[in-house]
């Protein structure tokens, strides 16, 4: 049998890489004891707002976080219709529930498993105020038409970008197309701190001098508080991880696309589906998503191989007890329904060795071909 485990992420890899610089800037923070709004955070905002071809960056507490100040900044609030997908991380309808607004799904192309575009004009209501599309696994949605729909009915776009630091939409990359970007810097993103993290990016200047007001108990001036905001900075110490790891993104996001290569080359044809890449995107793959028959038998199989694997995600949100109030049904978005069950993420991490890459392709090999000899 094979030697060490392969974990779905190994985060202690790339943090023995960085630690010297990151101890080292751990220090000098502290040592200054300037713990919040400070230089760190505004050179990362500068950063990584340039990065996304953005000017304004404003740091916060999460990802979930950044879409809630998104939205309040657009001044989306109670009883407003926010569209959005079933097929994503629940913050994503946490954040439209946060600000008082109604979260309303449009269903997912089976091919990318990204909004659907085509369905905005079914959903669209009087009391519609905003897209909220989200770049899935690490895939562009199609910009040109949600902007287009967006633009001829006066709606906003706030896009979750939460796990497609880097990639692009022809060219130009995700988290600057719409009013505004949400970006969840969470440790196993992309691009991660140690702690919670987030980051919102736009080129609107009054947008950005509201959610710095939001986050931050809403305030300009200390203790005048011209709206009831949050607290949610980004702290120091998470400012200077991103600041160290900032510099290596594309790096990273270029070994992902490599495995992802050297997993679609071995194993489409195989499995029942690898991951589609759009010609006009790129796919920075935050998870390597595939299908597969019999997922759960699968990933019990996997596990037997020492090989760990996850589910992004199982339970579509409109079926999920917290959205009951909603009143959606079962069958009323049958390709994300049809696509839960099926789908699973294999190991995805800039770190793994072509070997780990390797022995990961052959036991999917494996399973493919225990399931035909049992099933012939
Ligand atoms: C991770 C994630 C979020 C939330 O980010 P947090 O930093 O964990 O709050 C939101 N949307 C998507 C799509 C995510 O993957």
């Amino acid at each position: 049998m094979s030697s060490e485990n392969i974990p779905l992420v190994d985060l202690r890899a790339q943090y023995l890489a960085l630690k010297p610089e990151i101890m080292a800037a751990f220090e000098e923070v502290l040592e200054g004891m300037q713990l919040f709004i400070g230089p760190r955070q505004r050179a990362f905002e500068q950063e990584f707002a340039m990065y996304c071809g953005c000017q304004f960056g404003v740091g916060n507490a999460s990802g979930t976080h950044a879409l809630e100040l998104a939205l309040r900044a657009c001044g989306i609030g109670a009883g407003d219709e926010v569209i959005t997908v079933a097929n994503t991380f629940i913050a994503t309808v946490e954040a439209i529930a946060a600000v008082g607004a109604i979260p309303v799904f449009v269903d997912i192309d089976p091919e990318t498993y990204l909004m659907n575009w085509q369905q905005l004009e079914q959903v669209l209501t009087p009391r519609t105020r905003a897209i909220l599309p989200v770049h899935l696994y690490g895939h562009a949605v199609e910009m040109q038409p949600v902007m287009d729909f967006a633009r001829a009915h006066g709606l906003r776009v706030i896009e979750d970008a939460s796990q497609a630091h880097g990639a692009t939409y022809k060219g130009q990359r995700v988290g600057s197309f719409g009013d505004i970007g949400c970006f969840s810097l969470y440790y196993s993103k992309n691009l991660g701190a140690f702690g919670e993290a987030g980051i919102c990016t736009t080129n609107d200047a009054d947008l950005a001098e509201k959610m710095r007001m939001y986050r931050d108990h809403g305030s300009r001036v200390r203790y005048l508080h011209e709206v009831v905001g949050a607290n949610g900075r980004l702290d120091e110490l998470q400012a200077a991880v991103l600041l160290i790891k900032m510099p290596h993104l594309e790096r990273w996001n270029e070994a992902r696309q490599a495995h992802a290569h050297a997993y679609n080359e071995q194993l489409r044809g195989i499995v029942d589906a690898v991951p589609v890449v759009r010609p006009w995107g790129t796919h920075v793959y935050c998870y390597y998503v595939i299908q597969v028959p019999d997922r759960d038998r699968f990933r019990q199989f996997m596990q037997e191989e020492g090989i760990g694997t996850n589910v992004h995600y199982p339970v579509p949100l409109h079926l999920q007890p917290a959205c009951v109030p909603y009143g959606y049904k079962p069958g009323m978005f049958p390709v994300t329904e049809a696509l839960a069950p099926k789908i699973v993420s294999l190991p995805m991490y800039p770190e793994l060795t072509g070997k780990q890459v390797q022995r990961v392709i052959d036991s999917v090999k494996k399973y493919i071909g225990f399931v035909a000899s049992h099933s012939a």
